[in-house]
């Protein structure tokens, strides 16, 4: 039997390549994962608007099937899949650009796309903590800052290019080690040795969409599902938590929304940011499947083998350069994947 490596070689290299891609694709479906939109009103810096519209013409001209992740999931109960490649949106969080940017430019080019919210973030009961954190390095005046945190002391320059980027970067890694409560203290202490007033309500770039949005939103054809309602790492959660955060968040979705989609988006994401507990509460929630932000391909057969695979479905990063996007939705970094297995 020849090798992997020499049968990919062997098909991209001759004119077998046009038809051993899909089929390498088979039963495998492209899901992205996209976060925040360009906002330069508010200074929002996300996904560029002008290279999503790019994508999402370039997907439409080479017939992919823009398929919404309710239908990808669909299909697996029913075994049936498209013949053509596969690619489904999805959103993170909840943000009002969600609503007001990215909205209108999927209903543009009649493209699904499914965003899943954070309720107490659209319940207006916090902001983000890394929104915080970023707010508070970039509003602070004082060239240096210091936080004794733990049994360490954090030391961060602010001036100098590119400084206050690396301090973000630093401080929101460490918090992720941190328990809830432990990082709200860190985050209150970071703002008071920065002498930083913190406003209650979000600055307008990092605030939420509204439900009314929501619902505009869903009539323009974008769908939703729950992401917890505080937006926790569930795997440092108690029992009770976990599933809270789970049930609370479908159904004040359910009462919000028309037809909410029934599959859950973990926090954070990563395979260690939740676990068997998490799998089996989201099941018992009456949802049907859950996704992570591990990357990936959507694999039916994996699924149809263990049901679990479901319930941590991966996704891609959505990328910002056209050459990207070409090798995760036509296959060729399927091919890598198995070169890289091989090797
Ligand atoms: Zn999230």
């Amino acid at each position: 039997m020849t090798s992997v490596k020499g049968f990919i070689v062997n098909a991209l290299a001759g004119t077998g390549g046009v038809t051993f891609l899909p089929r390498l694709m088979a039963g495998r479906a492209t899901v992205f994962m996209l976060h925040r939109f360009d906002c330069p009103e508010v200074g929002v810096r996300g996904h560029d608007l002008g290279f999503l519209r790019q994508a999402l013409g370039y997907l439409r001209r080479n017939n992919y099937e823009l398929i919404s992740l309710r239908e990808l999931y669909g299909r697996l109960v029913h075994d049936a899949y498209s013949v053509r490649r596969e690619v489904a949106f999805t959103i993170d969080d909840g943000y009002f650009d969600h609503a007001q940017v990215a909205s209108p430019i999927f209903a543009e080019f009649d493209c699904p796309v499914t965003t899943f919210v954070t309720t107490g973030f659209l319940d207006q009961q916090f902001w983000f903590w890394w929104d915080q954190i970023e707010f508070i390095f970039e509003s602070a005046r004082r060239p240096a800052i210091s936080v004794g945190v733990g049994d360490k002391t954090l030391q961060y320059q602010m001036n100098g290019p590119g400084k206050r980027a690396e301090s973000i970067a630093d401080f929101t890694d460490y918090c992720k080690t941190l328990k809830t409560e432990e990082r709200l203290q860190a985050i209150a202490l970071l703002a008071e040795v920065a002498e930083v007033e913190m406003p209650r309500k979000p600055p307008a770039r990092y605030a939420p969409m509204t439900w009314e949005a929501l619902r505009v939103a869903e009539q323009q054809g974008m769908e939703f599902g729950p992401h917890t309602v505080t937006h926790p790492i569930l795997s440092q959660t108690s029992d009770e938590q976990s599933a809270r955060e789970v049930t609370q968040s479908w159904e004040k979705l359910r009462r919000e929304s028309k037809n909410p989609v029934p599959v859950f988006c973990y926090p954070n994401g990563r395979f260690l940011d939740f676990s068997e507990r998490e799998i089996r509460i989201v099941r018992q929630a009456g949802l049907c499947g859950a996704v992570s932000g591990e990357p990936g391909y959507f694999d039916r057969g994996q699924v149809m083998k263990d049901a679990d695979e479901g319930f941590r479905a991966r996704r891609f990063a959505f990328p910002d350069n056209m050459t990207d996007l070409i090798q995760y939705v036509s296959g060729i970094e399927r091919a890598k994947q198995l070169l890289r297995r091989e090797a």
